[in-house]
């Protein structure tokens, strides 16, 4: 693949913003819009009428008639070329088709999407042209459904330590071992696999594609889950199944990075349906509030109704504007996107849960009830934050990966300082001096930098403030990070909750990038003040909001309590449970 442009939010952690992507908020106004929304139209119609929820999750599968529906309408060929029979969606149509599919049910979000964010993704990204030729065609109208094989008993996050063997024999390799939890393994005829291989005496990982008819293929029963009842989550095993050579994706040893390259990507797909989901229970609530009474009025005549409605708004917002600000960026060419598409599924699948969960508060005991669809809701809500990375290695992902590059600066300032310190006639003195003008430089470095976004400028009128929020959210987004360098040095690879703060900062302030850019668009192109008056108020709201959990977090950088967490949790382990009962205690 060529190499990536610049990443927005690693030039964020440096300090740098690249306004001219945010001044150009990517409205939908391109030429395939009309196109677009009437098959948008027609795949709504048919989930209004055919989609039962209740039912799916009852019966805990999905209808063959919704599946045949499925491929009728095209929806397991969204991304794949129109040379192989697909409607060659881009990243953002993909991602707004599952987010009005998993309005209506995740169970058939997750299908359409599993088989295409991930397990058709490796060929779409990494397949040659014959691969592709081979397989996009089936794949594409649904003959042929796919699945994403990475996790296994002993390797979840730590994915690295996958345990399935492949051996090379001539022309094929030999396959062997298990598979845990692969959605849409009960459906499947293809299946993108990973495995481990011995290349030069070293163990790798090599990603395979492998095919029902190789024999050796089998899953085990259905997974019993809390949610998403109706999607398929099975165990897969593979006994001396043979794979031809050809069937490798990419080189043998890249397995990793193409399954790491796979869900990047995919991650987009889970904010578009983490979107969706927060449109079906604000649209729920929107009623409820209006019809339900109490003490003589609507309850969505009550002002503590009207902040969660508010903030459930001011989520869906939010999560829209990052959504296709990074769909856009994927869409552009080959910008490093792999920070931005983090955020968007952590933001966006806690955002669902939290708005699932007001949306069951403002219900009252009737959200309670399976009657009202809620409940279901709340448990299909709840993977999105435990799959395709877990929330919490995505902050560490985000947050480590943000800081490479001042990282780098600071290794670079720190190995001047030490080939200084290596010379033993310099007068102690001196030495001292070079040691601040070293250290200083790499300050002044970062002082530099933060003029540069103090000028941020060009924003529409209306938005000083919020200009002047997102200079500063930067600013300290980028000193946080080289605070946290500086203190812990290697050691800030242990100090996870420092690394979760800082990811939370770089969240709030790619949010806060996001939604100035859309509302600056929508006052410059759109009308101006007066007519999106109360467009721009819930702008300022997000962005209000957001730079005070930026100021929160980083005030909890410096000043702490992590010592007492760590005690605390290990008071827990050693007690087994809670250590501070009051029946236990002896006086
Ligand atoms: C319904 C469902 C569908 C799935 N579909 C697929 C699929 O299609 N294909 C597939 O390959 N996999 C699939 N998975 C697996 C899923 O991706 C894993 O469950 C997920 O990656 C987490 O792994 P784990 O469950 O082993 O949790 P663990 O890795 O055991 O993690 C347990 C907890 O520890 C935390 N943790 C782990 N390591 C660290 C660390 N270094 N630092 C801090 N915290 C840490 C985690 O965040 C989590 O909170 C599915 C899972 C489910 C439940």
């Amino acid at each position: 693949m060529s190499e990536q442009k610049s990443s927005f939010m690693k030039g964020v952690f440096n300090n740098e913003i690249s306004d001219e992507p945010l001044k150009n908020f990517p409205f939908f106004r391109s030429k395939s819009e009309e196109d677009f929304k009437m098959m948008h139209d027609s795949i709504k119609g048919w989930l209004e009428e055919s989609s039962d929820s209740a039912a799916f999750d009852e019966t805990k599968k999905l209808p063959e008639e919704i599946i045949q529906g499925l491929k009728e309408m095209g929806l397991f060929g969204l991304i794949i070329p129109e040379a192989f029979g697909g409607s060659e969606f881009n990243q953002t149509l993909y991602t707004r088709t599952l987010q009005l599919v998993n309005q209506f049910d995740t169970s058939i979000c997750l299908t359409i999407g599993a088989h295409q964010s991930i397990g058709l993704k490796g060929l779409y990204l990494y397949g040659t042209d014959e691969q592709k030729a081979k397989y996009m065609p089936k794949l594409a109208t649904g003959e042929m459904i796919a699945a994403f094989a990475l996790t296994e008993p002993s390797a979840g996050s730590d994915a690295a330590g996958i345990k399935m063997k492949a051996e090379r024999k001539g022309d094929h390799y030999v396959l062997n071992g298990s598979k845990l939890w692969i959605t849409n393994g009960g459906l499947a005829d293809f299946f993108t696999v990973f495995a481990k291989e011995t290349i030069d005496g070293k163990e790798k990982i090599t990603a395979f594609m492998v095919t029902r008819d190789m024999g050796g293929v089998s899953h085990g029963p259905e997974e019993q889950k809390l949610g998403i009842r109706a999607s398929s989550t099975v165990e897969i095993y593979l006994k001396d199944t043979k794979v031809p050579v050809e069937n490798v994706l990419g080189q043998p040893g890249d397995g990793f990075k193409i399954a790491m390259g796979i869900l990047n990507q995919g991650r987009l797909g889970l904010a578009g349906g983490a979107l969706g989901s927060i449109e079906s229970v604000l649209k729920d609530c929107a009623t409820y509030a209006q019809d339900r009474k109490a003490f003589g009025k609507n309850i969505g005549q009550f002002g503590i109704i009207q902040e969660m409605v508010a903030d459930m708004t001011a989520s869906a917002y939010a999560l829209e504007s990052m959504t296709y600000f990074t769909s856009h960026l994927v869409d552009s060419g080959d910008f490093d996107y792999s920070i931005e598409a983090a955020i968007c599924k952590v933001y966006g699948t806690e955002a669902a849960w939290e708005a699932i969960n007001l949306a069951m508060q403002i219900h009252g005991g009737n959200g309670y009830m399976v009657d009202y669809g809620l409940e279901r809701k709340l448990r299909d809500g709840r993977i999105g934050i435990i799959f395709e990375g877990t929330n919490e290695i995505l902050r560490l992902f985000i947050a480590l990966t943000g800081l490479k590059e001042p990282a780098t600066a600071f290794k670079g300032a720190m190995k001047n300082l030490q080939s200084i310190q290596k010379f033993p006639d310099l007068e102690n003195i001196n030495n001292a001096i070079s040691k601040i003008g070293v250290l200083s430089e790499f300050a002044f470095n970062e002082v530099k930098k933060s003029v540069v976004t103090e000028k941020l400028t060009g924003f529409h009128e209306e938005l000083q403030k919020e200009s002047e929020r997102l200079a500063s959210a930067t600013k300290i987004l980028a000193t946080s990070a080289s605070r946290l360098i500086r203190t812990y040095g290697k050691g800030l690879m242990e100090e996870q909750i420092q690394l979760g703060r800082l990811a939370n900062i770089a969240i709030d302030t790619y949010m806060i990038a996001t939604v100035l850019s859309r509302i600056h668009g929508v006052l410059t192109e759109r009308g101006g003040v007066e007519k999106n008056k109360d467009e721009l108020e819930l702008a300022r709201y997000i962005i209000r909001n957001a730079k005070a959990r930026i100021n929160h977090h980083a005030h909890n950088i410096r000043v702490n309590r992590d010592d007492t967490i760590q005690k605390t949790a290990a008071a827990a382990f050693d007690k087994s449970g809670y250590a501070f009962s009051l029946h236990d205690q002896k006086w």
